[in-house]
C-alpha cells in the first residue's frame, strides 16, 4: 500500500504516519518525491483495511493499494526515476553509463591493460569478474581474492569504479570490501538468499536477468534486494534463451522500455552476453541508447583470442575504442552525455 503524504505534511506527521504503519506491523518505506512524500507499506496485507484508515491521520492525503507484485521498486510508488550513486557517478540520472572490461580478471598485466584503455576511450567503470559461475566445472573459475586485489589496483591506477560479481553468500563479504557495485549473474537472479544478504550489503547492485526469467521475475527479485534494505539497485537486460541459435542469447531489448515503464529503477544492457558476437555489439549498442536506457556493459580483452572466458564476444581494445566514439555521438543525438 502507499501512503501518500499532503504536500505540507509536517516531518512530524510524516513520522507519525511511520509509526502508525509499523504498528500495523508493515515496514514504512519513505521515499521523498520533488513534490511530496510518500510511504510505502509493505506486508503480507492482513491489516489492509486498518492501512486504508490511516486516511484519516493528518497529513495523510490518499491511501493507495499498489496493484503490481513487486512494490518498492515499482513505478506506482515512485513514479520519479532513482539515481544510483557510486561515489561521484550517477547511474539512472542524464548521464549514460558505460561500463567495460575483460569477462575474467586473468592476470595483472591483462586486467591493467585492459583498464588504462578503457579508462582513455571513456569507459566509467571496469567490470572483470573475479568469482566465475562457469557452466562446465572444468573451466576456469576466477582468481578469487586475488582477482579483487588486482580489480582494486585497477581503480587505483585509473580511477575507474568497480563492478564484479558475487556468486555465493559466503562470498559477499569479502566482495563487498573491494567492490563499488555487486553484480549478481543470470544464474543467480533467484537465488533468493544471497539477494536478501545483497540488501545488506551496503553497496549497489547490478541485478542480472536470469536467461529464463520473465521481467516480472526479474523485479520480483529486485523488490528481495530493496525489501531488505537496499534500493540501490541497476537491473541489468543480457540476453534469454529462445529457440534462436544464430545468437547465444536473445537480447530482449523490448525489456528496456517496459522496466521503465514498470519501474524507477536503472536498465542497463549487455549485448556482449545478449549476443555471444563481437561483430553485434556496435549495431545492438546504437539501439540501446536510442530505446532509453541508462548504459551499457560491454566486454573488452586486449587479445581476445587468448581470453580465459567469453572470447568470442569481447572487443579488443581498439575497436572499444571506435566504439566509444560512435556511442558518444549517440548519447549526444539523445541529449543525453557522457563524461
Ligand atoms: C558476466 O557478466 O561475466 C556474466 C557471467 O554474465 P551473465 O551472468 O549475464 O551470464
Ligand atoms: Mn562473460
Amino acid at each position: 500500500m502507499i501512503i501518500a503524504m499532503k504536500s505540507d505534511a509536517t516531518e512530524e506527521q510524516i513520522n507519525d504516519a511511520c509509526e502508525s504503519v509499523r504498528h500495523l506491523g508493515y515496514t514504512p518505506h519513505l521515499i521523498r518525491g520533488e513534490e511530496r512524500v510518500v510511504i510505502g507499506a509493505v506486508g503480507s496485507g492482513e491489516k489492509e483495511e486498518h492501512l486504508q484508515a490511516l486516511r484519516c491521520v493528518p497529513g495523510v492525503a490518499d491511501v493507495l493499494r499498489i496493484l503490481q507484485p513487486y512494490k518498492l521498486v515499482s513505478r506506482e510508488l515512485k513514479p520519479q526515476k532513482t539515481i544510483v550513486r557510486v561515489g561521484d557517478l550517477e547511474i539512472g540520472g542524464n548521464e549514460f553509463i558505460v561500463m567495460a572490461g575483460p569477462c575474467s580478471v586473468e592476470t595483472r598485466e591483462q586486467l591493467l591493460e585492459t583498464a588504462v584503455a578503457v579508462k582513455e576511450a571513456g569507459a566509467q567503470i571496469l567490470r572483470g569478474g573475479a568469482y566465475k559461475p562457469r557452466t562446465s566445472p572444468y573451466d576456469f573459475q576466477g582468481l578469487e581474492e586475488e582477482g579483487l586485489k588486482l580489480l582494486a589496483e585497477a581503480r587505483e591506477h585509473t580511477g575507474l569504479k568497480i563492478v564484479t560479481e558475487v556468486v555465493t553468500s559466503d562470498d559477499a563479504e569479502v566482495v563487498a570490501e573491494y567492490a563499488d557495485i555487486l553484480q549478481v549473474g543470470a544464474r543467480n537472479m533467484q537465488n533468493f538468499a544471497l539477494l536478501k544478504r545483497l540488501g545488506r550489503a551496503g553497496k549497489p547492485v547490478l541485478l542480472k536477468r536470469g536467461m529464463s526469467s520473465t521481467i516480472k521475475e526479474l523485479l520480483l527479485s529486485a523488490e528481495y534486494i530493496a525489501s531488505h534494505g537496499n534500493d540501490q539497485v541497476i537491473l541489468c537486460e543480457r540476453g534469454i534463451r529462445t529457440f534462436e541459435t544464430a545468437t547465444r542469447n536473445t537480447l530482449d531489448l523490448a525489456a528496456v522500455p517496459v522496466l521503465n515503464e514498470l519501474s524507477h529503477l536503472p536498465v542497463v544492457v549487455d549485448p556482449s552476453h545478449g549476443t555471444g558476437k563481437r561483430s553485434l555489439i556496435r549495431p545492438l549498442s546504437k539501439a540501446v541508447i536510442a530505446i532509453g536506457a541508462d548504459g551499457l556493459i560491454i566486454e573488452v580483452h586486449p587479445r581476445p583470442q587468448e581470453a580465459w572466458s567469453d572470447g568470442p564476444q569481447s572487443l579488443t581494445l581498439p575497436d572499444f575504442a571506435e566504439l566509444m566514439v560512435e556511442i558518444r555521438r549517440c548519447v549526444g543525438n539523445e541529449s543525453r552525455h557522457i563524461n
